[in-house]
């Protein structure tokens, strides 16, 4: 017999466990199914910790939206809730005069993304603010940050169990069905469950696509294709050369290998980008060349031997190469046709920003009538 819930979340990282907070803290029963043996350990452990200010993202896009509103709700609540992080700013550097247009650009998406902060640099006022690095111009964004993922995830689980949310450690979701009753859920691991539940929402990051093709009733055009592109982290030895996060002018698809410099003035390069056909963590270290030349267009005193491997992060993706960036795809009872359901896809970066406004977003889709 299956054990009847009202809401089940599954994915225990940064997003599945800040709606778990935010369902719990409106008076929902929540119950967080996580596959692995504590929370957090994949993508939200493996980024690049920024709070981004939103500067790129298209006009009216979820990406746009709700990094505003998430990267103003998240300086509130770490700053409330004793969450380790740092306004710490970033530039953005245009390296030859080819890349003034990108720089022009990007500064007026993010005006109308509502970024209403930004400063142009000349190359004097770039070289006086980090002396470290050479490029043409750039741009200052004294919005960006840098945040502690780990803090962040705990004082969301602690927020949503002070409000009765319970988590369930190595409990994957194997398999479910949409009945007349809700939901039915199977749950594997070492306790085996099956659960009907009132409301699901699948935050199970790089397998969401899986989970939902799993779940009996969800219409199959409305799961988009899985895609999966690697990106690796270099650090660097010694002491951090810049004061700022520092961001050449970015492709399309990816940001650039740009500086981030942890809370504890650790420096890391990354990540870069590469496709791969399925999960795999491993570091692949002939990647050192590229990233030494990468880097040096920026930062030519990087010395030889400067960088060691550090971690790699896979972005979960729902597009292919050669077509453009799609934006979140967050589909509740109106996308798919199930009450009580909401899938969330390709939530890459700026996800860990956006954090708490989606779920903000993901608690006004359960409230709408079908
Ligand atoms: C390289 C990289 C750099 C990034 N940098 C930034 C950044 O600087 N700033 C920013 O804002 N964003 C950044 N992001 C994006 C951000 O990290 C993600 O948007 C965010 O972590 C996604 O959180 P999530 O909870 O959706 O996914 P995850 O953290 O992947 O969590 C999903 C969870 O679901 C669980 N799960 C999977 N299958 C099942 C199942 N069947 N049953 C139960 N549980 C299951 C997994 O074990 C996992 O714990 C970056 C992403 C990458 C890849």
């Amino acid at each position: 017999m299956a054990e009847k819930i009202d809401c089940a979340v599954i994915g225990a990282g940064v997003v599945g466990l800040a709606i778990a907070r935010k369902l719990a803290m409106s008076g929902r029963e929540v119950v967080v199914l996580e596959a692995e043996e504590h929370f957090g350990t994949h993508t939200s452990s493996r980024n690049s910790e920024v709070i981004h200010a939103g500067i790129y993202y298209p006009t009216g896009s979820l990406k746009a939206r709700l990094c505003v509103a998430g990267r103003k709700a998240l300086y509130t609540y770490c700053g409330e809730h004793a969450v380790d992080h740092r306004r710490i700013g970033k530039v953005i550097v245009a390296c030859d005069e080819s890349e003034l247009v990108g720089l022009g650009k990007y500064r007026r998406q993010a005006e109308v993304n509502g970024c209403s902060d930004l400063r142009m640099l000349t190359r004097d006022e770039l070289a006086a603010l980090e002396p470290n690095v050479r490029g043409v111009a750039g741009f200052l964004s004294p919005s960006t940050g840098t945040i502690d993922a780990h803090g962040l995830m705990l004082a969301y689980l602690g927020d949503a169990e002070a409000h009765g949310a319970a988590l369930a450690l190595v409990s994957p979701v194997v398999s479910g069905a949409v009945t007349r009753d809700g939901v039915v859920l199977q749950v594997g691991g070492a306790e085996p469950m099956e659960l009907l539940c009132d409301t699901v929402i699948n935050s199970a990051g790089l397998n969401a696509q899986a989970v939902a093709r799993s779940i009996e009733g969800i219409p199959p055009e409305t799961i988009p294709p899985t895609f999966y592109a690697i990106g690796h982290y270099y650090t660097l030895i010694g002491s951090s050369p810049f004061n700022r996060l520092i961001y050449p002018v970015a492709r399309p698809d990816w940001l650039g290998v740009h500086v981030t410099i942890d809370l504890g003035g650790q420096v890391k390069f990354g990540p870069d980008f590469a496709w791969i056909d399925r999960i795999d963590y491993r570091f692949d270290e002939s990647r050192e060349e590229a990233f030494y030349a990468a880097i040096r267009r920026y930062y030519p005193g990087l010395e030889d031997g400067a960088l060691q491997p550090g971690y790699t992060g896979i972005r979960p993706k729902i597009h292919g190469p050669s077509e453009p960036a799609p934006d979140f795809v967050i589909q509740g009872a109106a996308d798919h046709g199930v009450c009580g359901l909401v899938n969330l896809y390709g939530i890459e970066s700026p996800g860990l920003t956006s954090s708490l406004a989606i779920a903000d977003h993901v608690h006004d889709l359960l409230s709408r009538k079908p």
